[in-house]
């Protein structure tokens, strides 16, 4: 198994960043299989969705906001739980298909980095399966 970690720093509260590039940069040009892309954070998540058009990511922001503000009748006292309900349902993981060091991603499909309680710097790992 080969894997690689790269680092992402976010520079708002809530922000979606296309990874991607990131991580087809760095696969080996002989791997094919799958990558699982994951995130060790208990506030931020990975999704695979549309990367064409930016008005997307900005709609399940949105989304996400207006079901999960930022304040409200939670208990957890750090005072993120909307942070972390949203990381648990988008997921900290998504798996991808590879093969020769390409990511068989739809056509309109990218990977995204989804911040929660930023501004910080995180932490991505991939992990390729060979196949
Ligand atoms: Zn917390």
């Amino acid at each position: 198994m080969n894997s690689f970690f790269f680092d992402v720093r976010t520079s708002r509260r809530i922000e979606t960043i296309d990874i991607t590039r990131e991580i087809e940069a760095r696969l080996p040009r002989t791997a094919t299989g799958a990558c699982v892309v994951y995130c060790p954070h208990t506030t931020a998540a990975i999704a695979v969705n549309e990367g064409a058009d930016p008005d997307v990511k900005t709609d399940i922001e949105a989304a996400l906001a207006a079901h999960f503000p930022s304040t409200g009748d939670y208990r957890h006292a750090e005072g993120n739980s909307d942070a972390h309900i949203k990381s648990a349902l988008i997921g900290p993981a998504e798996i991808v298909p590879v093969e020769n060091g390409k990511l068989l991603l739809g056509r309109w499909q990218s990977i995204f980095f989804c911040e929660f309680d930023g501004p910080r710097t995180r932490t991505v790992r991939v992990y390729l399966i060979a196949g």
